[in-house]
């Protein structure tokens, strides 16, 4: 028992049972005052939350953006892109811009399957859309069956669930379905990106009416999110809104 109490993860491994056990019998704020957690990010102590004050504060999205797709701008407004090509959705909310270290907590969520790391992006993503007009439904880019296979789970319905929670809007995983096999994205130019994905997407839930907002883990140029907002939209959607946990703060050096 001694040697197994020396080993510190062994101990934590405990402790993340005990505090699961504690937080639905209402224990948690003692537990947490007698072993705070250390933040996900610098492995300072964060007390009962996953990410410490400071990192908070070091990440979080503030300052101007673009209405249409959150890019960082000097003054709120469009951006150079969405003013040549407006997009597909209506608009993107954002809890961070996918640098470090959020890239890393990303890859960790989405490669090594850590669900901490995955609620932290959960959380800030439901405070960053809790001021925003709320959806009627969140929806995610189906994941494929290889992916599937391969990581387990869909980083995206994780996060729409937890959103949903947070918020109390429903999560409805199967709303899209990818209809047609898609090579990767990545190296090609807009035109290419955007004739890739026509078609790629069939929405299998009635959605006419309804403000949808689409949940993703990461958003880049907004291919895949223009795809699924089209059929969203010729389903009868009056309003699709991209919600996302890290976007790229940078144009694509393509477009
Ligand atoms: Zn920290
Ligand atoms: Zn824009």
């Amino acid at each position: 028992m001694l040697m197994i109490m020396e080993n510190r993860d062994c101990v934590k491994r405990m402790y993340d049972r005990f505090r699961t056990v504690a937080q639905k019998t209402g224990y948690s704020s003692l537990l947490s005052r007698l072993w705070p957690s250390d933040c996900l990010l610098c492995l300072e102590p964060a007390g009962e939350r996953l990410v410490c004050d400071n990192c908070e504060r070091l990440l979080a999205n503030t300052g101007p953006r673009c209405v249409r797709c959150d890019l960082p701008l000097a003054v709120e407004g469009w951006c150079a892109e969405c003013l040549a090509n407006p997009p597909a959705y209506d608009d993107v909310l954002s809890a961070f811009d996918y640098r470090f270290p959020i890239d890393r907590l990303v890859g960790r969520f989405k490669f090594s399957a850590d669900l901490a790391a995955g609620a932290y992006l959960g959380q800030s993503l439901a405070r960053r859309a809790a001021g925003a007009p709320p959806p009627d439904l969140l929806v995610v880019s189906p994941a494929s069956v290889q992916r599937l296979r391969e990581r387990g789970f869909n980083p995206a319905l994780v996060l729409a669930r937890a959103v949903g929670r947070e918020l109390g809007i429903p999560a409805h995983g199967r709303a899209l379905a990818k209809i047609r096999h898609t090579p990767p994205q990545a190296g090609l130019d807009r035109a290419a990106r955007r004739r890739n994905l026509h078609g790629a997407f069939a929405v299998r839930e009635c959605v006419d009416g309804l403000h949808v907002a689409v949940v993703d883990d990461v958003m880049t140029t907004g291919s895949t999110l223009s795809a699924i907002a089209r059929e969203l939209r010729e389903a009868g959607a009056s309003r699709v809104s991209g919600w996302v946990a890290a976007r790229t703060p940078e144009l694509p050096k393509e477009n």
